[in-house]
């Protein structure tokens, strides 16, 4: 009943991803002889991508930029992380059709778990409100967390705490009240792409001296495996993670979904380490 099957990533671009490493290291670990491709997949092409994924030897499928937005509306159904999110980056085959999951807000709460920072209760402050924030905010809510949202356009951040209200207690911090809530908190995210190779590679989203006085940074940038904002924290004594953790766990949390069984966690952070180191 081990037939060799393939999984997918649907990209556009697909040529940057970790994923097939991570994935195929895991398959060739355990022994089971499937394949994980990148597949890149223009916007237009999208339909016809889902529709190819309903052949019997599919195992599943990731989903990134740009397509996590966009593939709910051509999947059978959505479990209610990806509903609630608003987007999917896993595509599981099920009796009842291609269902739309999400694995990023899990992701991060083990990856806060490996940090040992316990959400419950915790003030946390998250910078940006794009598809990453939706996530991790969403994670925060359900866990118990008090969450203040912050970001450039202070509109979407309006709108993300709104959508995220029902889910717990979420609110938006403007500029004037930021450096009083980072300093109290215990744990500040950054999930905009600021300090990412490529994308004002070099800069924080936060002034120099602001940091949390005894809370934990995450930055979800990975590319660098150190961002100038975690480089500050670290210097100053305080707990910090890049976004690799959270990365290896969303990708282990989809690879238990397609198999049913538990990923070999240490096997794909190794594989996604020398991915990175070989993409530098
Ligand atoms: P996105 O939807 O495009 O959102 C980008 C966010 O960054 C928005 O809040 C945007 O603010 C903000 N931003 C961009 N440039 C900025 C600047 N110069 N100054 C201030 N704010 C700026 O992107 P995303 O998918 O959420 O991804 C965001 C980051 O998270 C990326 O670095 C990505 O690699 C990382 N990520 C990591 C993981 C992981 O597993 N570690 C998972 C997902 C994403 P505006 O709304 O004002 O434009």
């Amino acid at each position: 009943m081990n037939r060799p099957r393939a999984a997918y990533l649907l990209a556009f671009p697909s040529g940057h991803s970790i994923s097939p490493a991570m994935h195929e290291a895991a398959f060739v670990a355990l022994g089971l002889g499937h394949r994980y491709h990148a597949l890149n997949v223009p916007p237009s092409e999208l339909p016809e991508a889902i529709e190819a994924l309903r052949r019997p030897d599919v195992l599943g499928a990731n989903v990134t930029i740009p397509h996590k937005e966009t593939v709910p509306a051509l999947l059978d159904r959505l479990t209610p992380a990806a509903r609630a999110i608003g987007a999917v980056n896993t595509i599981v085959p099920t009796l009842q059709g291609l269902e739309g999951d999400n694995t990023d807000a899990e992701g991060f709460l083990a990856a806060m778990a490996e940090l040992g920072v316990a959400p419950e209760g915790a003030s946390s402050v998250v910078l940006g409100a794009g598809g990453a924030a939706r996530a991790v905010v969403w994670a925060l809510c359900c866990a118990g967390a008090d969450v203040h949202i912050h970001n450039r356009s202070a509109a979407r951040a309006a709108a993300l705490a709104d959508a995220m209200s029902e889910h717990g207690r979420v609110q938006v911090v403007d500029k004037s009240e930021l450096e009083d809530r980072v300093r109290s908190a215990d744990l500040v995210v950054n999930t905009t792409s600021v300090g990412m190779v490529g994308t004002a590679e070099g800069s924080s989203p936060l002034p120099e001296g602001w940091l949390p006085q005894h809370g934990a940074v995450i930055d979800l940038v990975y590319r660098p495996a150190e961002t100038l904002l975690l480089r500050r924290a670290r210097e100053a004594g305080g707990l910090v993670q890049n976004g690799l953790p959270m990365l290896v766990l969303q990708g282990a949390a989809s690879f238990q979904r397609w198999l049913g069984r538990p990923a070999p966690v240490d096997v794909m952070r190794a594989a996604a380490v020398a991915a990175l180191r070989g993409s530098d």
